[in-house]
């Protein structure tokens, strides 16, 4: 994403994008929030980049190649020329230290970017009521190491905790580098630990239904939840819209996304071979197997992956996540 060159003599000034709706976007500046459209230039130049380098009008070439449906993502650090009374247009868009996106799951292959320039992705799990589902973490973990956004691991519930390989789990994705934190509402477990954590951060939490999320959030910060869930509601739950997200300050300082409905983050563009690269614990093995990079980490003899497997010095459940993710790629 390039920046063009203002020529206008119009004021132009830099904001943060809280909110986004119907492509409207709602600019921070200074505590202010400055409701924004995009300038068509730059939609032109960011939605169709498929269009012929020749063609004056931007004439779309293959729209099946289309994959970026929002031009502006939550976080997004903007410039925009003030167009009356808080009211503005978005001309340029600053270069992303990180985007977290997700695949439509429609006809068109199109990538929808959730948010940018985000420090914590928060997975949510409950240590129970549901279980965890230790694969789909994988699966973030991954999209995350891929987007090179560092992830938090928190587990709610910690009150119910009776489960030894919950703990288990726990520990060895500690022991491979990321941070766990044991959170309970219901005793308040931790929720100051997490509060530290995320001060002064920009964070965005992923979790399925049910895990308690907006009981953390409230926890967090009282009555934070119903803030963000008027949001979800607007979006039209359950149909894993992007279309209306908003951004909120935690009072402690740091700012939170929460993202309902999202099922899939995406492993866009992530080739199967690349797949070992982001299970961290497997890349200090890359390169040592008989087939070198060649090597699939599958069905090949003297795997240095594999044989990390038969030490326990790789975790044999992350592994079998491993050999899923690559197939689900491959397939
Ligand atoms: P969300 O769908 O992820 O936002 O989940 P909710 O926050 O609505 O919580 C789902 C259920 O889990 C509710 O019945 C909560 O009361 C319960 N719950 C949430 N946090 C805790 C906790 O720390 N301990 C216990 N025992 N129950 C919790």
């Amino acid at each position: 994403m390039s920046l063009e060159t203002n020529t206008s003599h119009e004021e132009t000034l830099q904001g943060t994008v809280y909110k986004k709706s119907q492509r409207h976007y709602g600019v921070r500046v200074n505590g202010h929030l400055i409701d924004c459209e995009v300038s068509s230039r730059l939609r032109k130049h960011l939605e169709y980049p498929t269009a012929a380098p020749t063609s004056r009008r931007h004439r779309v070439l293959d729209v099946h190649k289309i994959r970026v449906v929002d031009p502006i993502a939550i976080g997004d650090v903007v410039q925009f020329l003030r167009a009356g009374d808080d009211v503005g247009i978005i001309t340029h868009v600053l270069p992303r230290r990180n985007q977290i996106a997700r695949q439509d799951p429609g006809v068109r292959p199109t990538e929808q970017v959730i948010a940018a320039n985000i420090d914590y992705l928060v997975h949510v799990i409950a240590c129970a009521q549901p279980p965890p589902k230790w694969a789909l973490l994988d699966r973030y973990l991954a999209s995350a190491e891929k987007a090179e956004i560092p992830s938090l691991i928190v587990l709610t519930k910690s009150d119910l905790l009776k489960d030894e390989a919950v703990r288990h789990e726990a520990e060895n994705f500690r022991r491979i580098g990321y941070r766990v934190i044991f959170t309970s509402a219901a005793t308040g477990q931790d929720v100051e630990e997490l509060r530290e954590t995320l001060r002064d951060k920009m964070c965005v939490f992923v979790g399925m239904s049910g895990v308690g999320k907006s009981t953390l959030l409230n926890a967090l910060q009282p009555e934070l939840a119903l803030r963000v869930k008027q949001i979800s509601h607007a979006s039209g739950k359950g149909k894993h819209t992007t279309s209306h997200l908003e951004m909120f300050d935690f009072d402690f300082g740091g700012r939170v996304v929460d993202t309902p409905g999202l099922k899939y983050l995406t492993l866009w563009e992530m080739e199967g071979a690349e797949v070992a690269e982001h299970f961290v614990e497997m890349r200090p093995y890359l390169g040592k197997c008989k087939f070198g990079a060649d090597c699939s980490h599958d069905h090949e003899p003297d795997c240095a992956v594999k044989c990390a497997v038969d030490a326990d010095a790789i975790s044999e459940r992350r592994y079998k996540s491993y050999l899923t993710i690559k197939e689900k790629i491959s397939a």
